[in-house]
């Protein structure tokens, strides 16, 4: 089966892993607690010797068919799925982090992952904050104290695209563990393993499940990290394929301790909704090409953040990186000086909502500076490029004439 494109392998990934009377889904396993008839069996399960399943904290049927799901779309070596994409960054860095290590971050990072990151220093983990989308500005702030790298692949809003490659190769001379969030460019763009990633994170919350109406996390273990000698493992997860050392850490101490478990519900919507997901991908990332062009072309717009078109100053490096595939689904935009206040703009959109969503199937925009942004100081969003009348756009499946149609009559 392993022959098969990622696409079929999906649909079918449930009947081929066995579900019950080989039914197309997985079934929802709401139980919390399973029997064993053999202690040994028990023992064993909890000694990590054989799998099983012990306590819904730590998984259960449901979200396992998922994680098998998402774990092929990024061909790692195992997934774990959690509550929120905020438990899974939560986790990654509780678990792997401690007192005294040095953290690299990408300047340009989702705000709730910036304000989780500035609780860090109180937890005696250090942060410096640089621009990846220049390896050499990530290489210079390196420490003998670093651990670990947290980027994003397409920064929202403004749409820089790290240097994956480049940093993957510094992390892998260094022995760092280099985590990447992947939400904006998606396994339908991207196989963010291909530029060196040792742990993948991506929230289920945006485009794996599109519709908008479930939360969930993952971080996938990639398989080229090296954790035999990487001090932060405790002794009681030395045990087996040091291989596996990374991912025994994460479930065991990191999902079990901080509890941000998925549900066996939110899994299955989850699931249904990956089924369409690389169909989804590629009539909204078209949408967005097509909306970024058409928003360039008109006289009233004064500027546009897009991957795909050629001003874009990482279109190159997105060529290379997505391979064609397409260039995301987020856009961002101004409006040129005293032509129409962007919230004037806003106010008179009737397909597209105003609303806080990425990914979601449903087209949504917003002002930024006075949104998402709002906590920031206004100097660090000008650092950030975040002017007041920046408007965010995530495109959605709609038909493109509605889009374009509903951007007009309110620019006009
Ligand atoms: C939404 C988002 C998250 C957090 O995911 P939740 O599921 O909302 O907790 C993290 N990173 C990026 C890039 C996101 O867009």
């Amino acid at each position: 089966m392993n022959t098969l494109h990622p696409q079929t392998q999906l649909l079918h990934s449930d009947r081929f892993r066995g579900a019950e009377h080989a039914a197309g889904h997985q079934p929802i396993h709401k139980s919390v607690q399973w029997g064993y008839e053999h202690a040994q069996d028990i023992a064993d399960t909890f000694q990590n010797k054989r799998s099983g399943f012990t306590y819904a904290r730590g998984g259960n049927p449901t979200t396992a068919a998922l994680e098998a799901q998402i774990n092929l779309l990024e061909q790692g070596i195992g997934t774990i799925s959690f509550a929120t994409g905020m438990a899974a960054i939560s986790t990654v860095i509780l678990a792997l982090l401690k007192d005294g290590d040095h953290l690299v971050a990408s300047q340009y990072l989702f705000g709730n992952t910036t304000s989780l990151f500035s609780t860090l220093a109180a937890h005696g983990v250090s942060i410096s904050y640089v621009d990846v989308t220049d390896v050499e500005q990530l290489k210079a702030a390196i420490q003998p104290n670093t651990r670990m790298v947290f980027v994003e692949t397409l920064a929202n809003p403004r749409t820089q695209i790290a240097d994956l490659m480049g940093i993957g190769d510094v992390c892998k001379a260094q022995g760092l563990v280099y985590v990447v969030d992947a939400t904006m460019s998606t396994p339908a763009l991207l196989r963010t393993k291909d530029c060196g990633a040792s742990i993948v994170m991506n929230s289920l919350s945006k485009g794996l499940a599109g519709h908008g109406a479930v939360l969930g996390g993952s971080l996938t273990d990639t398989g080229l990290f090296d954790w035999s000698n990487y001090p932060n493992i405790f002794e009681g997860y030395r045990v087996g394929d040091p291989k596996n050392w990374g991912l025994l850490q994460l479930r065991k101490k990191g999902l079990r301790d901080i509890g941000g478990a998925l549900s066996a519900d939110s899994a299955q919507q989850i699931a249904l909704g990956l089924e369409t997901f690389f169909l989804r991908s590629e009539r909204a990332c078209r949408n967005a090409l097509m909306l970024a062009q058409w928003l360039l072309a008109h006289p009233a717009v004064e500027h546009v953040d897009y991957p795909g078109l050629p001003q874009h100053p990482q279109h190159d490096r997105a060529n290379v990186l997505f391979a064609g595939k397409g260039y995301g689904t987020l856009l961002s935009f101004t409006i040129k000086d005293g032509v129409k206040h962007p919230f004037e703009v806003l106010d008179a959109l009737k397909v597209v909502m105003m609303s806080t969503g990425l990914g979601d199937n449903r087209s949504m925009a917003l002002p930024v500076a006075q949104t998402i942004y709002a906590e920031m100081s206004a100097e660090r969003r000008a650092d950030w490029g975040i002017t007041d009348g920046l408007i965010r756009v995530s495109v959605g499946i709609e038909h493109i004439d509605d889009l374009v149609a509903d951007w007009a009559q309110a620019l006009d």
